[in-house]
């Protein structure tokens, strides 16, 4: 018998999108790690009878399991631990060894803020302190503590896990809450599942529709895996959840996979093109440097999203105007008149200028148009040329007329970037030898 949770999200910022939702996702990764199916994330506002109508939808689909996120803070609109409270039938009452807890986190806080009315803070600094008949507290991270509550005596609904919605508050206080014998009681439930990530660049998704295809017609048992496919600028992942059971049919899968895409597969244990970058330049001890036109910055962006960037990323020079390019990136103007600033020289004299200028090891140039606006039938909008050069003479040259609006192009644009970078470092589009 699988195990199904429902997240509840609250928040009317989440709802209207000013804030975008990073705790369903990421609770929706956990949950599945243990094994706990995922029916749905509900997201809702921060009205009392809408985050009550959610826990009853899951309730009444039968779910083990419902993760909150938010609402917990001591302001008025804060109110899911009593929704939940009330939900489950369990009177709160206020736990004051608790209220001193909350109490002395405010303390610093406090120092802050002198002025601050202290009754006032007391008075919401209770409210945080009030814990429903039954439920574990769990440590707050923040101010806020978070609940495991159970269903009401002697019924057997879903227990309610409720958290703080700040996500470097809720991932820790997950964390803990796994760890508490109630919730774990219910995890024990779950079918153990295996999941896998396979992650191709370069191919249309329908070739991957294809190989399944294949797969299946060669006697492979796909129906007994749970496969989705998603393309995600420019890559496709093939995501698969299976019983243990199973493994031998997702081995023959992913043989099927590996023999068809050998050129395209580049990661099959999790890891990004980003990471693989990036252990590519520490394992060789080089440094890499950007002469970045159209993507403004956004492949040094993301060269340097990881920790410890500073010793393999050199710097980045955002060359957007021409006459940057030539002053800043010591493009040879000529090449501009002569070929057009988006073209392959002046993509390889970025690159060029990008190890001379910064001294580094391998540049990036890239120059194109991102649109809406000038292009011509020679050069669309879109057209985007890649140059990736290497100090000791090795390069990765391309153009590629990328379909879309601006964003799309400048995203895809940074991703082809950092696979060519791959490609040269590792000398091939697939998984290197092992
Ligand atoms: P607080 O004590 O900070 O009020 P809370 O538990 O009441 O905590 P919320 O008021 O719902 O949490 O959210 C506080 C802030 O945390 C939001 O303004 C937002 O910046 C962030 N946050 C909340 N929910 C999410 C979410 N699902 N994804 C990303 N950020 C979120
Ligand atoms: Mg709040």
């Amino acid at each position: 018998m699988s195990l199904r949770a429902g997240i509840v999200v609250t928040g009317t910022e989440v709802l209207t999108g000013r804030v975008v939702d990073r705790n369903g996702p990421w609770l929706s990764d956990r949950l599945t790690e243990l094994g706990v199916e995922h029916a749905y994330t509900l997201i809702v506002g921060d009205r009392p009878q809408d985050v009550h109508d959610a826990l009853r939808f899951f309730a009444e689909r039968g779910c083990d399991l419902v993760v909150t996120s938010g609402g917990l803070g001591p302001t008025e609109d804060d109110l899911t631990a009593q929704v939940v409270a009330d939900f489950q039938q369990r009177p709160v009452a206020l736990d004051v060894p608790l209220e001193e807890r909350i109490w002395k986190i405010l303390e610093g806080v406090r120092s802050r803020w002198p002025d601050i009315d202290e009754e006032a803070i007391r008075a919401a600094n209770r409210k945080q302190a009030l814990v429903p008949a039954g439920a574990t507290v769990l440590e707050p991270v923040g101010t806020a503590p978070g609940l495991l509550v159970p269903p009401p005596d002697g019924t057997d609904g879903p227990l309610v896990v409720v958290l703080p919605g700040p996500p470097r508050e809720l991932k820790p206080m997950w964390g803990a809450a796994v760890e508490e014998p109630v919730l774990k009681a219910v995890l024990e439930r779950a079918t153990s599942y295996e999941l896998r990530m396979l992650r191709l660049f370069g191919i249309p998704e329908s070739e991957i529709a294809e190989t399944l295809r294949v797969a299946r017609d060669g006697g492979v048992d796909i129906d007994a895996l749970e496969i989705t496919t998603c393309l995600r600028g420019g890559e496709v992942e093939v995501v698969t959840r299976y019983e243990p059971t199973q493994a031998s049919i997702y081995g023959a899968f992913e043989d099927v996979v590996r023999a068809r895409h050998a050129d395209t597969l580049f990661s099959d244990d999790g890891t990004l093109v980003d990471d693989q970058v990036a252990d590519a330049l520490l394992g060789a001890g080089e440094t890499i440097a950007t002469a970045e036109s159209c993507t403004g910055g956004l492949v040094a962006a993301r060269l340097t999203n990881r920790p410890g960037a500073s010793r393999y990323v050199r710097g980045a020079i955002v060359a957007y105007d021409n006459a940057v390019k030539t002053a800043v990136a010591g493009v040879d103007p000529a090449l501009i008149d002569e070929h057009g600033a988006v073209s392959e020289q002046v993509a390889r004299a970025l690159a060029a200028g990008a190890i001379a200028r910064l001294d580094a090891d391998v540049g990036v140039g890239i120059t194109g148009i991102a649109g809406p606006d000038g292009g011509t039938a020679e050069k669309p909008v879109g057209l985007v040329w890649f140059a990736v050069l290497h100090r000791d003479g090795r390069e990765m040259v391309r153009s590629l007329v990328i379909p879309g609006g601006r964003d799309d192009v400048r995203d895809r644009s940074t991703t082809v970037a950092l696979h060519l970078v791959r490609r040269l470092l590792l000398g091939t589009g697939g998984l290197p030898e092992r």
